[in-house]
């Protein structure tokens, strides 16, 4: 069991983040991380072990961000470490995603994208997702995602950010749940 999250408004976005993966830290995890969008860049930031891992890591971070995305992991997929850890981006640089559940499919993937020439940082059956991502993209998020979507096998909830999109991110399931909230400040 492991966790996404994803936010976007005016609060403190780095802050709300941490706060949201101590509030699924209950479930269990081994690692966690977040990518935030500044204005301009991706920001990607993932420690093993406790999320105050994380928070030390982004204490040389600046502290201004638009949007993010954070990730608990309970690894399936690949050993708990670094690497593996969540966010995962794609080979370009354009996307990251955070991933909970299993891609039952991610053998064919990894090496139709290997064949192409990707290479793959981690050994999850979720980083396939970032380099779809990355491929198909057509410069809208929520179509982007449901062609990535089109070629997933298994139960997931994924969230995505795309450097190009400073004001949006986009999210999907399959069998897991996920809930989205509006409130005042997001
Ligand atoms: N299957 C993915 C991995 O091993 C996600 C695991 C999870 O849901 O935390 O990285």
């Amino acid at each position: 069991m492991c966790g996404i999250v994803g936010c976007i408004g005016s609060m403190a976005i780095k802050d709300t983040l941490l706060e949201c993966l101590r509030k699924l830290e209950y479930r269990g995890y081994d690692s966690a991380g977040l990518a935030t969008h500044d204005g301009n860049n991706l920001v990607v930031a993932k420690e093993v072990g406790r999320i105050d891992m994380l928070q030390q890591a982004l204490a040389g971070l600046p502290r201004q961000a638009c949007l993010g995305i954070a990730h608990t992991r309970w690894a399936t997929h690949g050993s708990p470490t670094r690497a593996n850890a969540h966010p995962h981006v794609s080979f370009d640089g354009s996307v990251a995603i955070v991933h909970n559940g299993i891609i039952e499919n991610y053998r064919e993937l990894r090496s139709e994208l290997s064949a192409q020439g990707i290479p793959f940082l981690s050994e999850t059956d979720s980083e396939v997702i970032a380099h779809f991502a990355a491929l198909y993209w057509d410069g809208d998020l929520v179509s982007t995602m449901a062609k990535v979507a089109s070629r997933l096998k298994g139960s997931y909830a994924i969230a995505m950010v795309h450097s190009l999109c400073p004001h949006s991110f986009v999210v999907t399931r399959k069998d897991s749940p996920l809930v989205a909230g509006l409130g005042t400040d997001g």
